[in-house]
């Protein structure tokens, strides 16, 4: 519509271009800000004109459930990021995993997945795909030999997350994704932690990237969101029918909240990172620290990937502070940091993955990740550096 003042192609814009001018679609009213199209449906000026839009004939918008201008503004901002073809939008980061491999695999395939995934992800693979005859082997995902070795005749899908919760855990994405063209495999990864400021993994040749847009993107920790990007085709054979049928939409009004995290983005999470490596140095000195986890801290053990992939560290560091005892001490100790399983938002925030968010993980597979009681994760906020590094070394000094 009224876009006409927009330069030519938004695919060569900076990033800081995409993220404040991606996907506008003004009304007739010429508004300022992105318009919220809070509607559930959308009316037609004549049966003909309904028969064409159903048909498929006529560009236009049917019913929310299918797709929305708010969403679709947000869809096309996160793809021009992204360096996708196509956006769809979910009401969550696990609707958009749960349709990301639901629409890639059917009973009798078998899927391989990284061992160290959040919890509700861990959940899909270990607990409700077998119900549809679906199976996944878990791998210690930097370990490309042992992805190679759990191959089966009838693996579809390779699941990525890296870096991993909570401890960062990193897989190759450039590797799996060679062997899942080997072997006629499509490879899904959960980018969360790294967020597209750092990690592209569709240019790494990941055919599916998905968003929980309630972290980083939202920055606020206001509403759910989620998001996954590919090809056209791909998108538009795997998962047109199941977003339509399925219904599971996104809010226009979180796609409204997140629009505007968005333009943040960038600024954001390069500030926390920036920070989150100054502190992981700090910490890493501290003698009540036993074991540092940062992607760019110079202890880290997957570097080599690091390297190979990323562009930043991400705003998240984990730490293991020797028991729970310890750690519950640490956590009450924090003035500043709020004791919180959230992430990515502009309010530091600590959590102790033992009890919480890793909880349902059976504890011979936490240990097997490396994570321990005494592990916390940290993610880094946008309070002033020196007040975050203050209150954590007088938290560990006094725990
Ligand atoms: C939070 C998170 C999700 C789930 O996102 P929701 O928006 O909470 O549904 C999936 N994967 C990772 C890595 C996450 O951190």
């Amino acid at each position: 519509m009224a876009n006409s003042k927009e330069p030519t192609d938004p695919s060569t814009w900076e990033t800081a271009t995409k993220l404040i001018r991606g996907g506008i679609n003004r009304s007739m009213f010429g508004e300022t800000a992105e318009a919220l199209y809070l509607t559930q449906g959308f009316v037609y000026d004549t049966a003909e004109q309904a028969d064409a839009r159903f048909a498929g004939d006529e560009p236009g918008f049917v019913y929310s459930r299918y797709a929305n201008p708010t969403c679709r503004m947000f869809e096309e901002r996160l793809a021009l990021l992204e360096g996708a073809e196509t956006c769809r939008s979910a009401a969550s980061g696990m609707a958009a995993v749960a349709m990301a491999v639901q629409g890639l695999v059917k009973a009798g395939d078998h899927m391989i997945a990284g061992r160290a995934l959040f919890g509700s992800c861990r959940w899909i693979a270990a607990s409700w795909l077998p119900r549809f005859g679906v199976e996944t082997s878990f791998v210690p995902g930097f370990d490309i030999a042992a992805w190679r070795n759990a191959v089966r005749p009838n693996t579809k899908l390779l699941f990525i997350e890296t870096p991993a919760n909570p401890l960062l855990e990193m897989t190759d994405i450039a590797a799996v994704c060679a062997l899942a063209k080997e072997i006629g495999a499509k490879v899904v990864v959960d980018n969360v932690f790294a967020t597209p400021i750092f990690q592209k993994p569709l240019e790494l040749g990941a055919d599916i990237v998905v968003y929980s847009a309630t972290k980083h993107i939202d920055g606020g920790g206001r509403v759910l969101g989620g998001a996954l990007l590919g090809k056209a085709d791909l998108i538009e054979e795997a998962y047109r029918d199941p977003f339509r049928h399925l219904g599971p939409a996104l809010s226009p009004f979180n796609a409204w909240v997140l629009l505007k995290g968005m333009e943040t983005l960038d600024l954001r999470v390069r500030r926390q990172s920036e920070t989150a490596a100054m502190l992981a140095d700090e910490m890493g000195g501290h003698k009540k620290v036993q074991r540092i986890f940062y992607p760019t801290h110079a202890d880290f053990p997957h570097a080599d990937i690091v390297k190979k992939q990323m562009t930043g560290g991400s705003n998240i560091i984990a730490f293991d502070v020797g028991s729970a005892r310890a750690a519950f001490n640490v956590l009450n100790a924090l003035e500043l940091v709020d004791i919180s399983n959230n992430l990515g938002d502009a309010k530091s925030m600590a959590t102790h993955p033992w009890t919480t968010t890793h909880r349902s993980t059976p504890e011979e597979e936490r240990l097997a990740i490396g994570l321990t009681d005494g592990c916390v994760r940290l993610s880094v906020g946008l309070e002033g550096a020196e007040d975050l590094k203050r209150d954590i070394l007088s938290a560990l000094d006094r725990a």
